[in-house]
């Protein structure tokens, strides 16, 4: 039996979703720089994507691993290949990817009875309720992950475990969200857009996550606790469980090449991006990225690109997918020849946290994506927020309202993940210049939100440096495995 961190074996369950694996694959680097074996699980379409990852880590003689298990995909109706969130066809088969996930508790099972070392943990996305029972049937302790922040996960607790919601008639009122340590308001919409399934499937889904919860040692969480010292502590009290915070574990990638390769192959021209930036002025630039799934319609990107344009601000873009109208419309109206000098526009995945650190980035225009907030955060960047879905309105509610280092493009009204297709509320050309600028301004309150979020990334890194509280959390994360795997070996022992 593991007596010592460096015996331990985790298994990693990461949801197949970027803001989700992105940050697990940190985690088992960071696990595994501590001596522990880590076998990472996932489809292989999703293995692919952070193979190169791994193998850097392998070279650099850590003990990981990914082992493949294949989504039934075909028998839930998906194409094949369609493993990732955002591969799916349309949003509405959503519902058929939660399908296939939870058909993996029996091959994940036969996996685990036969790794070796035999594994001393699991840590497994909350969206894996089933990882709960096959922890329980192989005697292993569960950790549980989920993407956000200790504030939005204790936000989602408390409309999710009280009836709130239900006193709340109108969907555009605002009301104090009750049990937080500052005073919030939010919307019913807004705050109800994760934790509870707006299908049959998913409500099911995210019952079983709170059931399963119950059993687990405890909650992992990329955050660290000089930025949400109350919230760690309140979230611990309401979930009656022990919280680490190890993060911002993005702080983990050292090297250029781990930094510019994370989670997807980056966007073709990505070099001349960075030249370009290179002969900006420090502090002077705006980055727009909006996370690995949120979608703009042909309508909103142009809005975009003219607020962008009619901006006194130097700006990077990066759009994902544009479609082929708004490729009609760039084409038309000469759109990236205008805006040459001034702004660039790139199609693709964007190096994200390489642009967040590089000098000329002042500003980010972000859709409030945990890990996006937080890789702000780390690079000591203010926020446009432009929250779309999930949790990510609460994440806005943090940076403007706890945190102060954002201005709010004034998004009301989430999209519904699955109906994201029926996108209504647009974000016109002048709301997005005049946030933008509002960020970007050097008067005092501008300086007052530059400094704050200084600060921020200052304690974020000392939290991820030896003797951090994060690293320590880590270290007190591995302990508890190791005492639940001393009480379990006593317990059979007591049994025999
Ligand atoms: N990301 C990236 N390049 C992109 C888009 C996203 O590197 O072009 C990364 C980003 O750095 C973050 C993750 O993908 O780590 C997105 O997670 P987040 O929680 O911000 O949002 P989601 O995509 O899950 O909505």
């Amino acid at each position: 039996m593991a007596s010592h961190p460096t015996n331990l074996h985790f298994v990693l369950f990461p949801l197949m979703a970027q803001g989700h694996m992105i940050p697990m694959v940190d985690m088992a680097r960071i696990l595994a720089q501590r001596g522990a074996m880590v076998t990472i699980i996932t489809s292989p379409v999703n293995a692919n994507r952070f193979r190169s990852v791994v193998d850097r880590a392998i070279e650099a003689d850590l003990k990981i691993q990914i082992l493949e298990l294949q989504l039934p995909l075909v028998e839930v109706g998906l194409p094949e290949g369609c493993e990732n969130f955002d591969l799916l066809p349309s949003s509405a088969h959503a519902v058929n990817m939660i399908l296939a996930m939870n058909m993996l508790e029996e091959p994940a099972e036969n996996m685990l009875k036969v790794l070796c070392p035999p594994p001393s943990c699991i840590i497994s996305d909350g969206c894996f309720p089933w990882t709960n029972d096959v922890a329980k049937r192989l005697n292993i302790p569960r950790v549980v992950f989920y993407g956000p922040g200790c504030f939005a996960f204790l936000c989602v607790h408390i409309v999710t475990s009280t009836n709130i919601l239900d006193e709340i008639d109108s969907d555009s009122e605002y009301f104090v969200m009750p049990g937080l340590p500052d005073q919030i308001e939010v919307t019913k919409p807004q705050a109800s857009t994760w934790g509870r399934g707006d299908t049959k499937e998913s409500t099911q889904v995210f019952e079983r996550m709170v059931e399963a919860e119950k059993d687990t040692l405890g909650i992992v969480v990329n955050s660290f606790e000089e930025l949400e010292p109350k919230y760690v502590k309140e979230l611990s009290k309401a979930k009656a469980k022990r919280v680490w915070c190890v993060g911002p574990v993005s702080l983990c990638n050292k090297s250029f090449q781990d930094r510019a390769e994370r989670g997807n192959k980056i966007a073709i021209n990505t070099q001349d991006s960075l030249k370009w930036l290179d002969a900006k002025e420090s502090g002077s630039v705006i980055y727009v990225c909006l996370g690995s799934l949120s979608y703009a319609s042909t309508e909103q990107a142009i809005e975009l690109g003219l607020g962008l344009e009619s901006s006194n601000i130097p700006f990077l873009w990066f759009i994902r997918q544009p479609s082929e109208e708004f490729e009609e419309w760039l084409f038309k109206e000469g759109y990236e020849e205008r805006i040459k000098g001034k702004g660039l526009m790139v199609r693709g995945w964007a190096p994200q946290i390489l642009i967040l650190s590089h000098q000329a980035i002042g500003g980010f225009v972000t859709h409030c994506g945990w890990n996006s907030s937080l890789e702000g955060i780390s690079a000591g960047i203010p926020m446009v927020t432009w929250p779309q879905f999930g949790e990510q309105f609460l994440n806005e509610r943090f940076i403007i309202n706890v945190l102060k280092i954002g201005v709010r493009i004034g998004m009301e009204v989430p999209v519904i993940f699955n109906k994201l297709d029926e996108s209504k509320e647009i974000m016109k050309r002048d709301d997005i210049k005049q946030a933008i600028e509002g960020l970007m301004k050097n008067d005092e309150e501008g300086e007052a939100r530059r400094k704050r979020c200084m600060e921020f990334a200052v304690m974020a890194k000392s939290a991820m440096e030896e003797g951090g509280s994060s690293q320590r959390n880590m270290t007190s994360m591995m302990q508890a495995i190791i005492e639940e795997l001393a009480k379990k070996t006593t317990h059979v022992q007591d049994i025999v």
